[in-house]
């Protein structure tokens, strides 16, 4: 269970997230250093010009196993599995001193909070009673006016049912909040598992059907039950599902842009009481306006609530109230959750608790957690240094804005004052977060979550016409991620992102411009200016500022990536989405065009170096964006990314932007013909 926070468009690929990152100091004699760039990880039997993943990644994706309890290694993994055992120290830390600590301090509830998560025996012995009092007011419902004080009571708990709530800029004002309303309330990970009609897909609605079957039983229902239950949720959440966007349709902000009034929401979803519902979730004003981001889905769970039988609404929320609860239960529980999300990424075994606890108490604490690990792991000299990099990076992107031969001055002009005013976070945030309102008490570790989501409920709901608070983050300090938010027109880098492999000050500048500078900065820099973030201005509002020919140009070499992209194959038979993966396409293609350019005037102030194992510098930075995809998956999980994320294989992340840039065939000297070198590219940034 996670807690309810605003999406954000993170630039690993999904399902690595909450992974933590590598502390240099304290980690040193556990495990090997990593380095930037590595040439014990490049096959010198591949050739550069065929295939550069291989040649960058092959010697190591040779002697790679990926463990048991992981979808995938590489980069991320290998970040991890150093720096989880710093936050792990001061997890244990916090947990064995907490009786020493003032009752109600922020320490106090950090250890409180991991050691009642890893007090395995209580969980075994409580079996699912820490929720029976969930389930119980579920069971209780009677009418349909008692369906949206329930819906209500257990999406603050952190059960997204039916819908999603969530305060978020408004999207023509940007610098305030404002109500959203937003499709959700699915149980399997995407609403194209329910409308897609292969065999395979058939296979896992059964499966799902026998899934939720299985936890109904645990939970005490008789089988028979449970089976019948089980249909009706699948065809309930195939009536959300069938109502609801696809990713790709909702990449266009459009169309999810849509200002309501009160009094047309209680017109296009007449039998739900609104004022009812917002009063339930804890709002202390009317709320007059909001954006309604896909009203025929809100028209769908309107008419749901009208007509679906009660008996079909309390088993849905029956079940999402185990789904989420099942990892904090006891092992039947456990395990048969983790063995149906297994479907999913391929993973054979459960992570053991630590680290399960650690990644929860990262996404639930996360502010806590990451206060003791930046006094422990990051020095303002390192936060300086990276600082350095990117500040590079936005010189160089300003220079090649200048020199676009396809751009009128007016949108250039306007691209130029957007990125003037583009904002960044590095390293870890200026305040941190306040936790005196958040209760963490000994008991079951599920109720403690379920306060987590409480508190991040009551924190957030009430932002509606406030200022947005320009200073929070998306992601907590510790995650090797990062992202760009186009309402904030920000770049977010956390100190878990900037250490090796990712940054290390001690490298070259060609490494450390391929891999900060190319693949994490320039990229996200330039989903300011993708399909997306390019709908948005300088002050993160909605609004077109291109001229028509500059948005007709940008469209047809956007189809262009779209169609290069749609002809890689991601695993089996299913091709990459070259329309759901196009932002990140373009990031990555403007990352390492920026990238280069900045390690050039690098190049120029600091010097050439001498070769290092062979390599220019140009061709380390090549290497160092390549092995920054460092990344080995299980078919399963690819599988499953196909239709979920938003980025390309990492394979496909390397050869693909480095085959559309002139300056990797020079650095390597590929010809024409060449795999590496495609003869008509994109011209966009
Ligand atoms: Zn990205």
């Amino acid at each position: 269970m996670l807690p309810v926070r605003s999406e954000r468009r993170v630039c690993r690929a999904l399902l690595l997230t909450f992974v933590l990152c590598a502390c240099r100091v304290t980690a040193q004699g556990a495990l090997p250093p990593l380095k930037v760039v590595d040439r014990l990880w490049i096959d010198t039997t591949a050739r550069a010009c065929t295939d550069f993943f291989q040649y960058a990644n092959g010697a190591w994706i040779a002697h790679d196993t990926i463990p048991a309890a992981y979808s995938s290694s590489g980069v991320a993994r290998d970040m991890s599995d150093r720096n989880e055992l710093v936050v792990r120290s001061v997890l244990e830390d916090a947990a064995a001193r907490r009786a020493s600590q003032p009752a109600g301090s922020t320490p106090h509830k950090l250890g409180t909070f991991y050691a009642s998560c890893m007090d395995s025996s209580a969980a075994e012995a409580a079996g699912i009673d820490p929720i029976r009092p969930w389930l119980t007011a579920i069971d209780s419902i009677a009418t349909r006016d008692q369906l949206i004080p329930q819906i209500a009571a257990l999406q603050m708990r952190g059960v997204t049912v039916a819908f999603r709530y969530g305060p978020e800029a408004d999207p023509h004002d940007a610098a305030h909040y404002l109500v959203w309303l937003s499709q959700g309330g699915l149980g399997l990970p995407d609403r194209d598992y329910y409308t897609k009609t292969d065999p395979q897909s058939d296979s896992l609605r059964q499966q799902y059907v026998e899934h939720i079957t299985k936890m109904f039983t645990l939970a005490g229902e008789p089988a028979a039950q449970a089976a019948t239950d089980a249909a009706l949720i699948l065809a309930f959440e195939t009536e959300l599902a069938r109502a609801s966007l696809t990713r790709v349709e909702r990449r266009e902000p459009s169309a999810t842009d849509h200002p309501t009034t009160a009094a047309e929401l209680a017109t296009l979803a007449p039998t739900i009481s609104w004022t009812g519902y917002f009063r339930a979730i804890g709002l202390t004003a009317p709320v007059a306006r909001l954006n309604l981001a896909e009203p025929a889905f809100f028209k769908r769970v309107d008419s749901l609530v009208n007509t679906a039988p009660l008996g079909q609404w309390r088993a849905y929320l029956r079940y999402h109230v185990l789904d989420v609860a099942a990892p904090w239960l006891s092992s039947p529980l456990v395990d048969e959750d983790f063995a149906f999300s297994a479907k999913f990424t391929g993973a054979k075994e459960l992570l053991p608790r630590w680290k399960r606890c650690l990644r929860e108490t990262d996404g639930d604490l996360g502010e806590a957690l990451g206060e003791a690990y930046v006094a422990k792991t990051f020095p303002p000299a390192a936060r300086a240094r990276a600082k350095a990099v990117i500040d590079d990076i936005r010189v160089a992107f300003a220079a090649r804005v200048h020199r676009l031969t396809w751009m009128s001055d007016s949108t250039r002009t306007q691209a130029l004052d957007k990125l003037g005013k583009m904002g960044e976070k590095v390293g870890y945030p200026d305040h941190w977060r306040d936790y005196s309102k958040l209760e963490s008490v000994d008991g079951p570790f599920v109720s403690n979550v379920a306060r987590a989501n409480a508190f991040e409920w009551q924190r957030t709901a009430n932002r509606p016409g406030t200022p947005v608070d320009t200073t929070e983050w998306g992601i907590t300090v510790p995650t090797v991620n990062a992202y760009y938010d186009p309402e904030r027109n920000e770049m977010v880098f956390p100190a878990g992102a900037l250490v090796p492999q990712t940054f290390d000050p001690q490298a070259d500048d060609g490494a450390n411009y391929g891999s900060l500078g190319g693949s994490w900065a320039g990229h996200e820099l330039t989903h300011g200016f993708d399909d997306e973030g390019r709908h948005y201005d300088a002050h993160g509002n909605l609004r077109d500022w291109w001229t028509a020919a500059d948005s007709a140009h940008f469209t047809t070499q956007a189809d262009r990536m779209v169609a290069q992209f749609n002809s890689y194959i991601q695993v089996d038979t299913f091709h990459v989405n070259g329309r759901l993966t196009l932002g990140e396409n373009i990031g990555d293609f403007g990352g390492i065009l920026t990238g280069y350019d900045a390690l050039q005037r690098a190049l120029a102030r600091n010097g050439r170096p001498k070769l290092i194992d062979g390599y220019t510098p140009e061709q380390r930075y090549f290497l160092g964006y390549a092995q920054s995809w460092r990344v080995h998956a299980r078919d399963a999980l690819l599988r499953t990314r196909v239709t979920v994320d938003p980025h390309a294989p990492e394979r496909w992340r390397v050869n693909g932007p480095l085959s559309d840039a002139p300056e990797f065939a020079k650095a390597f000297g590929c010809k024409p013909g060449d795999p590496m070198v495609r003869s008509s590219v994109p011209q966009i940034w």
